[in-house]
């Protein structure tokens, strides 16, 4: 389905990202990474696109960086030729009670995991536009939708990645640009098999199908997106949560 598509991925050196630029490949896919680690992090990634056949390239990148994104942008399609596909997953967090965070802890979180959705939409779309072509999928998060205490920065970002969502998809409809974004939940992750057993077991309690997701849960939900069959789907928020949020 997406066979001759290029796909640029934030975020996608490790965790879900990768997963996602790995599905993507294996549908046949050509995949741009941008992300901000050195790129000999992201190269067991590197290695299992390759083995999918498609073309691979790393571009180290700060997402919240407005000028630096456009660069890589430029660069991607002068080399790859357009950008058919684009997939924010980049973000982080700073966990803090609101009556210890600090400015710097807001500003950080907001800039990377939203504003960097911002910069690459707005330098994206050009080239989609003129293509009347392109699929945009933003990692959200339950915690967008639901609050979370300790996690302000971050759960104002990913409900800001909602809004933003749904404002692309009612601009650039027209243009045959769709724009989604994946909510998910509990992911098995690094930071998710640091948690004790406790931790994990108080979890599962708020999930009715009782366990955590898999990266390619999420993979999945955003090649179902960015395929053929999803033509008719723009500004949905698909919660890959097991339930955790109805
Ligand atoms: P992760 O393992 O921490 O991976 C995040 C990736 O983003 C890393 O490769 C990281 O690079 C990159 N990144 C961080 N800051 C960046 C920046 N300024 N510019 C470019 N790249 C940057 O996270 P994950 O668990 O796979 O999560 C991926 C996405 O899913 C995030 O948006 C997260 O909020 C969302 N999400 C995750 C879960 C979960 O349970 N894991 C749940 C809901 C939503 P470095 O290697 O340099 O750090």
């Amino acid at each position: 389905m997406s066979e001759n598509r290029v796909a640029l991925i934030t975020g996608a050196g490790r965790g879900i990202g990768a997963e996602i630029a790995r599905t993507l490949a294996a549908d046949g896919c050509d995949v741009a990474i941008v992300d901000y680690a050195e790129e000999s992090a992201a190269s067991e990634t590197l290695e299992k696109l390759a083995a999918c056949g498609v073309r691979a390239r790393y571009y180290r990148c700060d997402v919240s960086d407005f000028a630096a994104t456009k660069a890589v942008v430029d660069a991607v399609v002068r080399e790859f030729g357009k950008i058919d596909i684009l997939v924010n997953n980049a973000g982080i967090t700073a966990d803090k009670l609101l009556l210890r965070m600090e400015e710097g802890d807001w500003d950080r979180v907001l800039s990377i995991n939203l504003k960097g959705c911002f910069n690459l939409i707005k330098h994206v779309t050009p080239y989609m536009m003129r293509k009347r072509y392109g699929r945009i999928v933003s990692i959200s998060s339950v915690v967008g939708m639901m609050g979370n205490a300790g996690q302000a920065n971050y759960a104002a970002s990913k409900a800001g990645i909602i809004g933003l969502t749904k404002s692309v998809a009612k601009e650039f409809g027209a243009r045959n640009i769709t724009a989604n974004a994946v909510a998910p939940g509990f992911i098995r992750t690094a930071m998710t098999d640091a948690l004790s057993e406790e931790q994990k077991q108080a979890m599962y309690k708020l999930i009715p199908l009782g366990s955590l997701g898999e990266t390619q849960d999420i993979a999945n939900a955003v090649r179902f997106l960015v395929s053929d069959d999803a033509r008719y789907i723009t500004g949905v928020v698909l919660k890959v949560d097991g339930g955790m949020y109805i």
